[in-house]
């Protein structure tokens, strides 16, 4: 075992838990920790290496802005950030786009916009209704809107002007709406939570209460948004789109980004309202070009699609054989396998042993989400790793 565990543990501020694997290398859909063990990457980088690692035309792309200009700040113009927000714009349902440099700086500008939007159009309204097991990120206003109580409760006081009603009950939804809502902030997938899909119809009957009552909707798709549900949007699989929607994670194949989108009546920043000093920069912008034009105008969605129905499958195939499994959730690449009891964390234990991957995101769920271009062959791979780690744990 490498000494970098020991030396972190005297000079870093442990406010997380890490696997003990040191890793210093990628290609695909795989990574190789500091003593050349190779591992099947189902973690992504948290959903976010959409592409895999060293994707050729994604370091080219980085390689040749960063040599060319890679940061002037938002006091000037840049090429790229303005035809990433044009190609997001085209792909989407939304007007305008403003970038950040992660999920939760873009949930930030969503709930400002919500905000700003409240005071112009509902008399002041200010409050979000959010849901329990959201996830929202981790600054202080993000972790007030996260229905998660133990990332906020050692921070309080929290920010007001959020309300936490249970996620896929509409009428929750209803019943906490009040004339100070302004707006209701939304997974349409919760990931973190523990790959949560609603019922058929909840988010369109979220929408249309919302358009009932005159009161914003945002989307929070820094997990779900381009492309790993298997569409470019997971908004699209409702039928339905919010008015405000954010992403972050996959959007620049795992260089650090954020944006949030807004229809043109959300989007009430004027100059002078927000701002960011690397948000946006010709760097993460031109990687986030490079990827999303590979998600929107390739043949990456179908991957997505299939790959997810054969993980599906192969995943629910493990119910026969090991009465702990209890059943497989999630859409597209963002999977979580069920499990009656609360052994997720031994499970990705036994699975790291054998050279997989994977994320206990609750004691009783194994995350799986893999890049959006894994192979046929990595799936089966994956999910054979999975069923020794299952039958290591279950039997010993
Ligand atoms: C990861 C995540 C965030 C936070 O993103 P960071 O880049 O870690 O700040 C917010 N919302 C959702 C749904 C996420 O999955």
């Amino acid at each position: 075992m490498s000494d970098i565990p020991a030396r972190e543990a005297k000079v870093f501020m442990q406010a997380g838990r890490r696997m003990p694997v040191t890793l210093v290398r990628g290609e695909g859909t795989r990574v190789w920790d500091d003593e050349g063990k190779a591992y099947l990457d189902f973690v992504d980088g948290i959903a976010s290496t959409s592409l895999g690692h060293a994707d050729p035309g994604l370091v080219e792309a980085v390689s040749s802005q960063i040599g060319t200009l890679h940061h002037v700040s938002n006091l000037f113009y840049t090429v790229p950030q303005i035809e990433l927000a044009e190609l997001l714009v085209k792909h989407s349902a939304f007007d305008r786009v403003y970038f950040q440099n992660s999920g939760a700086e873009a949930n930030e500008a969503a709930i400002k916009l919500a905000r700003k939007w409240g005071q112009l159009h509902r008399n002041g309204a200010y409050e979000i209704i959010s849901t329990t097991n959201s996830f929202h990120g981790r600054t202080m206003m993000t972790v007030s809107a996260t229905g998660t109580p133990r990332y906020r409760e050692p921070f309080g006081p929290s920010v007001p002007g959020f309300v936490f009603v249970d996620y896929d009950d509409i009428e929750a939804l209803r019943a906490a709406t009040t004339p100070q809502t302004a707006a209701i902030l939304l997974e349409p997938v919760q990931g973190e939570g523990g790959v949560n899909v609603p019922a058929e119809g909840y988010l369109a009957q979220v929408r249309a209460w919302c358009d009932a009552q005159g009161i914003l909707l945002i989307y929070d798709e820094v997990q779900t948004g381009v492309g790993r549900l298997g569409t470019l949007w997971g908004y699209q699989q409702s039928g339905v789109a919010p008015d405000i929607m954010t992403l972050a994670k996959g959007l620049a194949g795992g260089v650090p980004i954020g944006a949030v989108l807004a229809k043109e009546h959300a989007a009430v920043f004027e100059p002078g309202d927000h701002g960011s000093t690397f948000g946006g920069n010709p760097l993460s912008t031109a990687a986030g070009l490079y990827v999303l034009r590979r998600i929107a105008e390739g043949d990456v969605l179908a991957n997505v699609q299939e790959r997810g129905e054969q993980l599906e499958r192969s995943l629910a195939s493990l119910e026969d054989r090991f009465p702990v499994v209890k059943g497989v959730r999630g859409r597209g690449l963002l999977r979580g396998l069920e499990l009656h009891e609360d052994i997720a964390p031994d499970v990705v234990s036994a699975a790291l042993a054998r050279g997989l991957l994977a994320n206990p995101v609750r004691p009783n769920v194994v995350r799986l989400m893999p890049p959006l271009t894994v192979s046929a062959t990595e799936v089966d791979e994956a999910v054979a790793i999975l069923e020794q780690a299952l039958a290591s744990v279950v039997n010993s």
